[in-house]
């Protein structure tokens, strides 16, 4: 969004930091070592200022901006420009009176307000900010040649998770209309995108009223998988495992061409952790909706989120989180270790009492096993033809890779190279095949697995498809 922003505002890319004349860090404060991140990339910058004698423009972008922006101007001397992601509209403007002036620009009116009367919190979005940024999605021009692109359909969450900074930096959930995603999706679809992901925080509450009439998310989805015949991907981001309702299950189950994966955050395995999380479910709740989700679709791929070390966690709760693993057989899951996070519920009223060492132990007990249940997720494809959206060519070239073997079923096959694609499922699949696969869907036989990824050969069948299509 704000590539196509600058660039109708006359400005172009630079191919590195040196030749640019603005720098502009996109940022994310979920966890504390995303923010040490952008600190030293600040450093670097100011070093390379130094050494080269070259001031150019540096602005700070995202949630960190609008969290930190008195330190970002007190304790960093070269950031000019301080934008919150509600601001990013605003952007051209800050740059051209930056530039003007050569003073520094922040902007960091948050589409929230947050008003405290009688100790009591309210939340009011603010409609003509909510009102730029949706003119900012709705201008996108799509990447040239992208094959895939993310539609954004709620923004901010109205969750209030005790471990997450999130409804503080990105403000109360705002849903877009059915008919502006609609014709956002189309547009992207008749410039060549063959999958769109949805995005949302909490994308299941998608919740639309306008004239007395409602769209719950399964209604979107279903909308859209009707509106739009030519698409052959939809799949949406993230999911909150509270009231996943029956319908979006039945949704996904008819409606072909909506991929086979949820991403599903459990946080934890212990109700006692879920609770102090004000997740609002429990584990047993969590597992009924993995078996409900099984139930409609047999199939379906599930991805998770897991935390360790959250207030208070002890053996058993971690013990708990491992059974989680085993029960859910996650597809791939991500973890973190608990990082807190001013403002929020558990950073003033929980004490953050789990050593790092132990933090650290539980994320590599966690890895170790997710490896391998992932291992036998990935295996249990063996034999079987997927549905490849061919993303890219492997960056895990040469024998020292994961995937050196694609390397050496080369052999007399001089034009193919290693490729890496996903599954209907969200499965990594890596195989080799044509550079001209790049950006199509193509069928592929799953040969082998590792823990993360499928190992498969095309079906040659599958190129002839590509001939055709005149690829
Ligand atoms: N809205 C999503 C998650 C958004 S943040 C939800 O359903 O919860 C992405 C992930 O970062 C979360 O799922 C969580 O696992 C992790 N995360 C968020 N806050 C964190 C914190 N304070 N410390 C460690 N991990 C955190």
């Amino acid at each position: 969004l704000v590539a196509q922003n600058l660039r109708d505002a006359g400005y172009a890319l630079a191919t590195c930091a040196e030749d640019a004349d603005v720098i502009l860090l996109n940022t994310c404060s979920v966890r504390e070592l995303s923010e040490h991140k952008v600190w030293s990339a600040l450093g670097r910058l100011q070093k390379q200022q130094r050494d080269d004698g070259v001031k150019r423009c540096v602005a700070v972008l995202g949630c960190m901006a609008e969290r930190q922006a008195k330190e970002l101007q007190t304790r960093a001397q070269n950031v000019d420009i301080v934008c919150g992601p509600s601001n990013l509209a605003d952007l051209p403007d800050l740059l051209q009176r930056y530039f003007d002036g050569k003073r520094k620009q922040v902007h960091v009116q948050s589409a929230t307000e947050t008003t405290s009367k009688s100790g009591k919190a309210s939340r009011r979005v603010d409609d003509e900010v909510v009102a730029r940024l949706t003119r900012l999605d709705m201008t996108r021009e799509p990447e040239q040649n992208a094959a895939q692109a993310f539609v954004r359909i709620t923004r901010g969450c109205n969750k209030f998770c005790s471990f997450c900074v999130v409804p503080f930096t990105r403000g109360p959930e705002v849903h877009r209309s059915p008919a502006e995603i609609i014709d956002e999706v189309k547009r992207l679809c008749d410039s060549g995108v063959i999958e769109v992901t949805l995005l949302g925080q909490t994308i299941n509450h998608y919740d639309y009223s306008a004239e007395n009439k409602r769209v719950s998310f399964a209604d979107l989805l279903w909308q859209l998988h009707e509106a739009v015949p030519e698409l052959p991907r939809i799949r949406f981001l993230t999911s909150y495992p509270r009231d996943f309702d029956d319908a979006t299950l039945e949704v996904m189950a008819n409606a072909s061409r909506i991929c086979r994966y949820l991403h599903l955050p459990a946080q934890s395995g212990s109700d006692t952790m879920l609770k102090a999380m004000n997740r609002g479910y429990t584990v047993t709740e969590y597992l009924s909706l993995i078996e409900r989700a099984r139930h409609f679709m047999p199939d379906v791929s599930i991805a998770g989120d897991m935390i360790t070390g959250f207030c208070g966690e002890t053996d058993a709760d971690h013990q708990a989180s491992k059974q989680l693993l085993r029960d859910v057989g996650y597809k791939s899951l991500f973890i973190f270790k608990y990082s807190s996070r001013s403002g929020t519920v558990a950073h003033r009223r929980l004490s953050d009492d789990i050593p790092e060492a132990i933090k650290k132990d539980r994320i590599a007990e966690l890895l170790t096993l997710q490896s391998k249940l992932g291992l036998s997720h990935h295996r249990s494809f063996i034999g079987n033809e997927l549905e490849v959206l061919v993303e890219s060519e492997s960056k895990l070239k040469g024998n020292g890779g994961q995937l050196g073997w694609q390397q050496r079923r080369q052999d007399g096959e001089a034009a193919n190279v290693p490729l890496i694609g996903r599954s209907r499922g969200d499965e990594i699949v890596a195989f080799s095949g044509p550079r001209t696969a790049i950006g199509t869907i193509v069928r592929v036989r799953a040969e082998d697995a590792t823990p993360l990824s499928v190992k498969a050969a095309l079906v040659p069948s599958s190129l002839d498809l590509l001939s055709e299509n005149g690829n």
